[in-house]
């Protein structure tokens, strides 16, 4: 049986038992600080299994996009584990329990019409005093008891160890569901029955729940591997091809058994795992999500380069990961050169480090055998990662195959020590206590009126949290820590989508609460801010206004950010999806996928697009619809965004069609005027725009008309003028700065030179001398230097310009010379006739311009005889 074909059929058979079919929720789910990414089909139902909201339906089946990290190891190596794999579930909330759960899934695998499976080749596990679950094995299913195994609480309880260790709150036990290939044994299906509240430490902890759940979850690719009959998961018809692939891109061919075998069944996985992180908009990077798929694509590299390969070669699979995912995930197509050029930019970075990386682990691993090291230091490990890009997984597995240990406390404690975010962990919390708990599980949520007004005088307070905890009334006018009040209804938008949170007051008659922030917990929005008059208490009757002003402020950045999402589209390429963004008041904040920076041009062009789009005040409009419509409409969608059964979607005329949740202008002329005013890198192929919209433009454009009019008017030019002007003052100033820093030298000669040069006549220092390219400025400076440090000194320095016909004399005396009566300009005017000049100056310094240049060497050689002539006789 294909996997396509048990995918469907997995699904339809829960349909039969009544189960909603719902889509595979993203495999990074952001709404769930708790995982990085979804680790199993129930993650997308917690709150359903929590009670914390409100129910639409009470039975569900799904097929679930799944990644975990903690497999990773195996991936390769063991014939069933994969780091992305899909998992089959069926859950209840509340409604059939362990008998249905059994025998449906019993069905299911055995039944001609489903999987036809061969009873005498499954097996199940039970926890241990589950005898509920092994009597229904035995009585109804009929298994013989010797294929009822009994597990203890590390493998057939949810969440492991929880009877004994914890954490407190809902768990329960499993069954495990085995199927005995001819080689050996393999775990398919897991069933999980939750029925007790775990209250403190045993005995007598766990308490049976009043509503129990199930939650069910099947290995497709395992479960395809036993229809198919082959040896482990990468040989199914949706991973064999995959293997093959990735053999034929590193030239080589797939020898199961051998080690390059494994390496190519790694490599697979991992580009399968990171295709569909990267088509979720998750790129390589420090920390986090971000950090696994860093890993997980240079552990492929690193895969290739010991076969040999030494260029990037992962992103040439994506395509085939597109073709085999195709049936269940065509979105996956629509990106695939997108996601091949990430990976490539990723594996090139790689691959510049790659052979300086190894020879020095190579060094690392020779050096400790030498000492008689067994451990990797953390020093060394933070340092392959900073210097040469490896992560320490990576080192760590390389030091494993030399039986070395590696320091995991010693790598963090360094990479803090140098401020750095040491990778990605992941937790979680579950049982995290929610105050909104009790309201969820009464009420959908707050309805929300702000798309129509931003004042409404009758709303009902629900709840009111201050300090973490649900109360009944504040009352407290100055507290410290802002409290927040829920609504039955309110206009204000909670920070979702990108765009901030509303603010403005709450007030009645002797109460007033002044809104600061508002952000929204599931369908609940959360006024959060300040009692500043009077109390409230539940119940009350009270006015929610938004403060409008910066409401419209914040509708008009949101439509812009539609208007520059669709010209960046149009004018870079489809590629340029949105990554994120930020929508303040008249200020927004636009990423988009990009591989290189936008030109000024390019920023010029989309400016003008949007703003044409301005001036043709084309209306806004939204419309709730089902996804599906939405699609067909042609609304651009987010890949990784968890989009709803219905969506809203905001059309700009025909011009652009979104699926968003925010506020919008009624017409795209409210928004007066975008003005782009930064262009930057975010990360490796994602950049950012900020842009101001209406009166912030407008107040952009004239901090910056101010700022030139001053610099023209200091430089007392026209503005027009300034680059011109400011070049050439940058000019001037660079040679001067040239000049400065070689202490005064003129194309090679430096004052220390001249005084080196000097000629002693009695004890005075005479220097003269010609210096090319020098002007009456530097002149003067060098004799100024010249006179501190070389008095008594007379100086005579000449240059000339034979283009230019021209030449000039600078001279100068110390002071003690012109005490004794020696007169500069004397000097000068003695050899000035010699190039045909004149000159003036006062007896300390004298300068004379001629028109002689080639009497330069003559003139000089007269001032020598004059000046010898005048100390003699002085
Ligand atoms: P195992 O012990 O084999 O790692 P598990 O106990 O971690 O499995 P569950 O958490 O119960 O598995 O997940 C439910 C089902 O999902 C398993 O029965 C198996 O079929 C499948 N599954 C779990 N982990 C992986 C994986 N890394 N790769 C492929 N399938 C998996
Ligand atoms: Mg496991």
């Amino acid at each position: 049986m294909k996997t396509d074909e048990l995918r469907e059929k997995y699904l339809a058979f829960f349909e039969t038992k009544g189960c909603v079919r719902r889509p595979s929720d993203v495999l990074v789910p952001r709404w769930d600080p708790s995982v990085l990414f979804t680790p199993a089909g129930m993650n997308q139902f917690k709150d359903h299994f929590l009670g914390r909201c409100k129910l639409d339906f009470t039975r569900a089946t799904t097929c679930q996009k799944c990644l975990r990290t903690g497999d990773i190891d195996n991936v390769g190596r063991t014939a069933y584990h994969h780091t992305f794999f899909e998992m089959l579930g069926n859950f209840s909330f509340g409604d059939y329990f362990k008998r249905e759960a059994i025998t449906w899934a019993w069905e299911f695998l055995t039944d001609k019409r489903w999987l036809g499976l061969d009873p005498a080749r499954l097996s199940v596990t039970v926890y241990l005093d589950d005898d509920e679950a092994a009597g229904i094995w035995r009585d109804e299913i009929g298994l013989p008891t010797s294929r009822i195994g009994r597990l203890g609480e590390d493998e057939n309880f949810w969440p492991a160890h929880a009877p004994s260790q914890g954490p407190d709150g809902v768990c329960g036990p499993c069954s495990e569901i085995y199927y005995h290939t001819d080689s050996g044994e393999v775990e398919i299906w897991n069933l999980v029955f939750t029925q007790f509240n775990r209250v403190g430490d045993p005995p007598d902890n766990l308490r049976p729940l009043p509503s129990k759940n199930i939650d069910t979850g099947m290995g497709l690719e395992r479960t395809a591997a036993v229809l198919q009959g082959v040896e482990t998961n990468f040989h199914i018809d949706i991973l064999r091809p995959l293997v093959e692939a990735a053999a034929e891109v590193c030239r080589t061919k797939y020898d199961p058994d051998s080690e390059d075998g494994r390496r190519l069944r790694r490599i697979a996985d991992h580009v399968r795992a990171c295709a569909f992180a990267v088509h979720e908009n998750v790129y390589p990077g420090p920390n986090k999500e971000k950090y696994v798929v860093k890993r997980l694509l240079r552990r492929a590299v690193l895969d290739g380069r010991q076969m040999g390969v030494r260029e990037p070669f992962l992103h040439g699979l994506v395509g085939t990961v597109a073709e085999l995912m195709r049936t269940p995930y065509p979105e996956l197509s629509e990106t695939t050169t997108r996601v091949a050029n990430v990976i490539r930019a990723e594996e090139s970075n790689f691959l510049d480090t790659i052979d300086a990386g190894l020879d020095r682990i190579e060094k690392v691993f020779e050096q400790m055998k030498s000492q008689g090291r067994g451990v990797v230091s953390g020093v060394e490990a933070a340092d392959m990662y900073q210097t040469h890009g490896f992560p320490p997984e990576l080192f760590e597995s390389m030091a494993a195959e030399h039986n070395f240990t590696f320091d995991w406390k010693g790598y963090r404690d360094e990479m803090e020590r140098h401020g750095i975010e040491s990778g990605g962990g992941q937790k979680m919390e579950l049982f995290k206590t929610d105050p909104l708990e009790s309201l969820k599980k009464a009420m959908h949520g707050s309805e929300f009126v702000g798309y129509e007004t931003t004042e409404v005088d009758d709303a009902k307070v629900i709840g009111i949290i201050a300090a973490g905890q649900l109360c009944d009334k504040a009352d407290e006018v100055g507290h410290d820590q802002p409290i927040v009040v829920v609504l039955d209804k309110t206009p204000f938008y909670g920070e979702m989508g990108g765009q901030v949170g509303d603010v403005g007051e709450l007030a009645s008659e002797g109460f007033r609460f002044e809104v600061t922030d508002t952000q929204v917990d599931g369908a609940f929005t959360l006024h959060i801010g300040h009692l500043r008059e009077g109390e409230i208490s539940l119940n009350d009757k009270v006015t929610a206004r938004v403060e409008s002003t910066r409401r419209q402020a914040i509708r008009r950045a949101h439509s812009a950010t539609h208007l520059l999402h669709a010209a960046l589209r149009q004018k870079l390429g489809q590629h340029a999806q949105q990554q994120g963004s930020k929508v303040d008041a008249d200020l927004l904040r636009f990423d988009f996928t990009n591989p290189t920076a936008v030109t000024r041009d390019e920023l010029a062009a989309i400016e003008d697009e949007v703003n044409a789009r301005v001036t043709q005040a084309m209306p806004i409009g939204w419309q709730l619809m089902p996804l599906a419509d939405a699609r067909q409409a042609g609304a651009m969608m987010l890949f990784g965004e968890k989009y709803p059964d219905t969506v809203r979607m905001v059309s700009v005329g025909e011009y652009s069609k979104e699926l968003c949740g925010g506020i919008h202008l009624d017409n795209t002329g409210e928004v007066g005027l975008l003005k782009i005013v930064a262009e930057e890198s975010v990360a490796a192929g994602t950049r950012r725009i900020t842009a101001l919209t209406g009166p912030a433009a407008l107040g952009y454009l004239r901090r910056r008309e101010a700022a030139l009019t001053e610099a023209a008017s200091l430089l007392r030019c026209p503005p027009e003028e300034l680059p011109h002007r400011v070049e050439a003052l940058m000019k001037e100033a660079r040679q001067l700065k040239k000049q400065l820093a070689g202490g005064g030298q003129v194309q090679g000669v430096s004052v220390e030179q001249l005084i080196e040069k000097a000629e002693k006549l009695g004890e005075v220092n005479v220097i003269i001398s010609e210096v090319p390219g020098g002007n009456a400025n530097v002149f003067r400076q060098m004799i100024d230097q010249l006179r501190r440090k070389a008095s008594p000194v007379a100086v005579m320095l000449g240059s000339r310009d034979e283009e230019q016909g021209k030449v000039m004399l600078v001279a100068g005396l110390s002071r003690d010379l012109v005490e004794r009566k020696l007169d500069a300009v004397a000097w000068t005017k003695a050899v000035s006739a010699l190039i045909q000049g004149g000159g003036g100056g006062r007896p300390d310094l004298a300068q004379a311009g001629g028109k002689l240049p080639a009497k330069l060497p003559e003139a000089l050689a007269a001032a020598r005889e004059k000046i010898a002539a005048m100390l003699q006789s002085k």
